[in-house]
């Protein structure tokens, strides 16, 4: 692509997963022309440090980087990820998983779930799972890359990973500095405006060297040292709809199959992350301070690890919500300084590209057309509120009652684009589908079917088929995905054999 623009120099502020995923695209595309990108980053500060399981979006952005994938994963200690599996949330007990997947085909556009409403009515009780590949792979701790031939249930998944935030950050370190990307060790203590536009002019560092640019972007974490620090870009705190707001971390070793999905399990004042890796389990529990006090949150967390802990546990706060502008005068915000959503369907480094992807498409040229920038602002003000929307979901499709958060939750006002998508879904399972945004229909089935929000009624057009051919159809989708899981690997032996292994391999 070419970028017709006249800027010449760019300032990223911040060397966390946010600061060198910016600094690798913006190598990737503005490679040879001309502009200078030179980044900031400072050890003495460092980064949050956590943010393991990603979302499969995340693949087509390290294949436009032409990034392999097992150079990757090795890089990174990745393991694969098949979806998320929510456990308590509909009711204690409870378990499901949301796939990155279908459950079954669409066929004359109604989705196979509408038939599987239908056979149900009727007492059929097989679980929607067992018409979902990635469900009932994930299930037996097993994996393959998905097939080309749509006609297979092989192919009707996609895929993620789960690996080391900071080691992703480190390999596209050295694929932005490749690619003239300069980096600079140092604290910034001060940031000039200028007097006319008040446009960031340039940043001082400690050691009293100044770097200037045409654009910079803000990927200085939750501090948004330029958005907010310098430029007064303002908040939008969520904590009302998504009241959680600290989290503790720790790894431990790895024991027992290794998974591919996630787990995240509700608890009383939050839930708890599990996120395997391939030399380590991630393990957090995101919680609301009003709720519970941080020592019984880590009490909590430490009293349900089922491996021995590898480090201590370490303390997150954070508040829920968005900037009112990600994009300011000449800033970019990108990451944490752009705003922050739990980490429970893992959407932040998703974010980080989402905020990526739009400046590429919108870069500027040195006029700062207010346009380009309200269009940003506009796209991502969608994808942050569509996130949350999903993210609420969760804690408001439930029966639960048993402590002070489930209540608060039961008595929550929702917003309306969230109120409106339940109540098409109560009436005759309709998932209304968006033009933009991250989270297609089969993820909003999987999340309100798993926690019990079941449609009174389905599409009336299943009612034109025939029961019997329904029946049948259904019993040879369940054959066919119970057959290709038998025929996959494990998991663990997958990676262990592929160019992937790295803490596996040992
Ligand atoms: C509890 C928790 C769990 C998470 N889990 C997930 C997950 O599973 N999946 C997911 O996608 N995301 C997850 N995230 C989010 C993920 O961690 C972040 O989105 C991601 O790491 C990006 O962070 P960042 O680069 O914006 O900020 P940071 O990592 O904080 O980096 C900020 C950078 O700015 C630099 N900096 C700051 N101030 C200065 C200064 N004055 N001078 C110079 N440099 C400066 C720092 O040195 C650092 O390099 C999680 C977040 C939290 C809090």
């Amino acid at each position: 692509m070419t970028v017709a623009s006249d800027i010449e120099r760019v300032c990223i502020v911040g060397g966390g997963t946010a600061g060198w995923m910016t600094a690798a695209a913006l190598a990737n595309r503005l490679h040879g022309l001309g502009v200078r990108v030179q980044l900031i980053e400072s050890d003495e500060i460092g980064t949050v440090g956590v943010g393991e399981a990603t979302l499969p979006h995340i693949r087509a952005f390290n294949a436009t980087l032409g990034i392999a994938e097992s150079d990757l994963m090795r890089a990174t200690e990745a393991t694969y990820k098949l979806g998320i599996e929510f456990c308590d949330w509909g009711r204690i007990g409870d378990r499901y998983i949301h796939p990155f997947g279908n459950y079954g085909p669409t066929d004359d556009g109604i989705p196979f779930y509408h038939q599987w409403l239908r056979l149900r009515e009727q007492g059929d009780t097989t679980r929607l799972d067992e018409y979902s590949f990635p469900v009932i792979a994930a299930e037996n701790n097993r994996f393959r890359h998905p097939g080309s031939d749509v006609r297979q249930v092989e192919s009707s998944f996609g895929y993620a990973y789960q690996f080391d935030a900071s080691l992703y950050a480190r390999f596209l370190r050295r694929y932005a500095e490749a690619r003239g990307v300069e980096r600079v060790e140092g604290k910034v203590v001060d940031v000039a405006l200028d007097g006319e536009r008040g446009h960031v002019r340039d940043v001082t560092l400690a050691d009293g060297r100044v770097l200037d640019a045409d654009l910079f972007v803000d990927c200085s974490g939750f501090r948004g040292l330029l958005i907010e620090g310098a430029l007064r870009s303002g908040y939008d705190d969520w904590s009302n709809w998504l009241p959680c707001n600290r989290a503790v971390a720790v790894p431990t070793d790895s024991r027992g199959p290794l998974g591919p999905y996630t787990r995240a399990t509700a608890r009383t004042a939050g839930w708890q992350w599990r996120i395997p890796l391939q030399h380590r389990v991630g393990n957090g529990h995101v919680y609301c301070s009003s709720f519970i006090s941080d020592d019984d949150a880590q009490a909590q967390l430490l009293a349900n690890l089922d491996a021995p802990m590898q480090a201590e546990p370490r303390r997150l706060r954070f508040t829920t919500g968005r900037r009112r502008d990600f994009w300011k005068r000449n800033v970019v915000a990108i990451g944490l300084a752009s705003g922050f959503l739990e980490p429970l369907e893992s959407t932040s480094i998703h974010l980080i590209q989402d905020g990526i992807t739009e400046l590429l498409a919108l870069f500027p040229t040195r006029a700062f057309d207010p346009a380009d920038i309200d269009e940003y602002n506009r796209r991502m003000a969608l994808h942050f509120e569509r996130v949350r929307d999903f993210l609420l979901l969760h804690y408001v499709a439930t029966e639960r009652e048993d402590s002070e958060m489930w209540r608060h939750f039961r008595a929550l006002t929702l917003p309306d684009s969230l109120q409106a998508k339940i109540d098409a879904w109560l009436t005759r399972g309709y998932v209304v589908p968006y033009q933009f945004g991250l989270f297609l229909p089969p993820s909003w089935v999987a999340v309100m079917l798993g926690q019990r929000l079941m449609p009174k009624g389905y599409d009336p057009r299943v009612l034109a088929q025939d029961d019997a051919t329904i029946a049948a159809r259904a019993a040879a989708l369940r054959g066919a995905v119970a057959q290709a899981v038998q025929a996959t690997p494990d998991h663990a032996d997958y990676i262990r054999r592929s160019p992937a292994a790295a803490g596996l391999a040992a």
